[in-house]
C-alpha cells in the first residue's frame, strides 16, 4: 500500500487523484489531505477516505469541518496546516495546490523525503534551481502531473540524460487559436473558459487561453529535466492526442499519446514505477485520423516568448512573471480588467524587474517568495487596482484554537 498526503484535494487535479484511489483500493491509502475553502467536498473526502490529518485556509472552514466530521480527524488550518499534511507520513506528496501558495508546503515535503506528484507547476516556474538542488539532496523523485510533462517523462524512461537533444511540448492552441488580436483582446471570461479539449480549473484554462500556461511549462520543463531553453520547442497540435515528444541525438523522436484525460498522468506518477488499469476511453488512431502541428503564433500571443525572456533574465524573472500573471488573471476572472491586459501586465512587470534586477541568483525560498511580493504589488500598480487583502500572512494553527 502506497501512502499518500494530497495538497489541493479539492481542487481538479486533486479530486481526479482521488479517483483513481477509490478506483485502487488496495494499492494506495491516504493520510493526510489539505483543501482550501470547499468544506462540503472534503467533508464528503474525510468520510471517503479516512485520512489522520486535514488541512483548510481559515479557522471558520477548520470549525465548518469538524461540525460535519465529528471527532475522527485532527483539523488544521492556514500555512501551518498545509506544511503539516506536507509532512505527514506519506510515501508520496501529490502537490496539486493551484499557483505560488504551494511552494513552501512542496519544498517541505521535500525536505522530509517525500517523493512528489508534481501537478502544481508554479513550484517549478518559481523556483526551479532551488526545488532541483532539494530534491537531489534529498533523494526525492519529483514525478511530472502536468500532462505534458508526464509525455516526456514517459518518453525518457531508460535514456540517458546526454542523448536527448530536444524536448518537444504540444499545446493545444487553446479556445482562441483561430482568433484575431482584436478579438481576443476583448474575449469574455466564459469564452476564455471553454478549453476545446482539457477540462482543467480556472486559472490554468485561462493560461491554456494566453498560452502563459505553454509558457510556464517551458520553465517547468526547464527545470524538471535540466535542458536548457534553447533546447526547448513548442507546436500547436490542436487535437491534444501527442501530449509531448523526446528527440534524441540519432534524430529518434519518441512521443506520449492518448485521449486528453488528466487521469493518466496522474496515474502514472501515483503509480511510479508500476503502470495500473485505467478505465479511461482508449485511443482509436484510425478514427482520429489526422494530427495537426503548427508552429505557434507569437504575435497573437505574446506570453509564449515572456517565458523564454524570462528564462533568460535570471532565477528571480520567472517568479516574477508567475506573480504578475497570477494577479492578472484573478482580475480578468473577477471582471476587473480585459482579457488583453493579462499578456500586457506580465510584460510591464517582467521589463520593470529585468531593469532592475536582470540576472539575480535565487539561493533560498526567502529569495523567492520577496520576488513574488514585488511583482504583485507591481501588477497590482500597473492595473490600477487596489491593496490586495489575500495578500496578508495566512492565518495559522489548529481547529480546536480559539
Ligand atoms: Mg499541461
Amino acid at each position: 500500500m502506497k501512502a499518500l498526503a494530497i495538497l489541493g484535494s479539492t481542487g481538479s487535479v486533486g479530486q481526479q487523484a482521488l479517483s483513481v484511489v477509490a478506483a485502487n483500493p488496495e494499492r494506495f491509502r491516504v493520510t493526510a489531505l489539505a483543501a482550501g475553502h470547499n468544506v462540503a467536498v472534503l467533508a464528503e473526502q474525510v468520510k471517503r477516505f479516512e485520512p489522520e490529518l486535514v488541512s483548510l485556509a481559515d479557522q471558520a472552514d477548520a470549525r465548518a469541518l469538524r461540525k460535519r466530521v465529528g471527532d475522527a480527524v485532527e483539523i488544521r488550518f492556514g500555512s501551518d496546516g498545509l506544511l503539516a499534511v506536507a509532512a505527514h507520513h506519506a510515501e508520496l506528496v501529490v502537490a496539486a495546490l493551484v499557483g505560488a501558495v504551494g511552494l513552501a508546503p512542496t519544498l517541505a515535503a521535500i525536505r522530509a523525503g517525500r517523493d512528489i506528484a508534481l501537478a502544481n507547476k508554479e513550484v517549478m516556474v518559481m523556483a526551479g534551481a532551488l526545488v532541483r538542488r532539494e530534491a537531489e539532496a534529498h533523494g526525492v523523485t519529483l514525478l511530472p502531473v502536468d500532462s505534458e510533462h508526464s509525455a516526456i517523462f514517459q518518453a525518457l524512461a531508460g535514456h540517458r540524460h546526454e542523448d536527448v537533444s530536444r524536448l518537444i511540448l504540444t499545446c493545444s492552441g487553446g479556445p482562441f487559436r483561430e482568433w484575431s488580436t482584436e478579438r481576443i483582446a476583448q474575449a469574455s471570461v466564459e469564452q476564455a473558459l471553454d478549453h476545446p479539449k482539457w477540462k482543467m480549473g480556472a486559472k490554468i484554462t485561462v493560461d491554456s487561453a494566453t498560452l502563459m500556461n505553454k509558457g510556464l511549462e517551458v520553465i517547468e520543463a526547464r527545470w524538471l529535466f535540466d535542458v536548457p531553453a534553447d533546447r526547448i520547442d513548442v507546436v500547436v497540435h490542436p487535437q491534444s492526442i501527442v501530449h509531448s515528444l523526446v528527440e534524441y541525438r540519432d534524430s529518434s523522436v519518441l512521443a506520449q499519446l492518448g485521449l486528453p484525460d488528466m487521469r493518466v498522468p496522474i496515474a502514472v506518477a501515483l503509480a511510479h514505477p508500476e503502470r495500473i488499469a485505467l478505465d479511461v476511453p482508449r485511443l482509436d488512431l484510425t478514427r482520429v485520423k489526422q494530427l495537426d502541428f503548427y508552429e505557434p503564433d507569437h504575435a497573437r500571443f505574446p506570453c509564449l516568448a515572456l517565458a523564454a525572456q524570462a528564462l533568460r533574465g535570471g532565477e528571480e524573472a520567472a517568479a516574477v512573471l508567475n506573480a504578475a500573471n497570477e494577479v492578472a488573471v484573478a482580475a480578468f476572472l473577477e471582471r476587473l480588467i480585459p482579457f488583453g491586459a493579462i499578456a500586457d501586465t506580465n510584460a510591464a512587470v517582467l521589463e520593470s524587474h529585468l531593469a532592475l534586477r536582470r540576472g539575480a541568483v535565487v539561493n533560498e525560498l526567502a529569495d523567492v517568495l520577496a520576488a513574488d511580493v514585488w511583482a504583485r504589488d507591481c501588477a497590482r500598480k500597473q492595473l490600477a487596482l487596489g491593496v490586495d487583502p489575500r495578500s496578508d500572512i495566512m492565518p495559522s494553527g489548529r481547529e480546536e484554537d480559539r
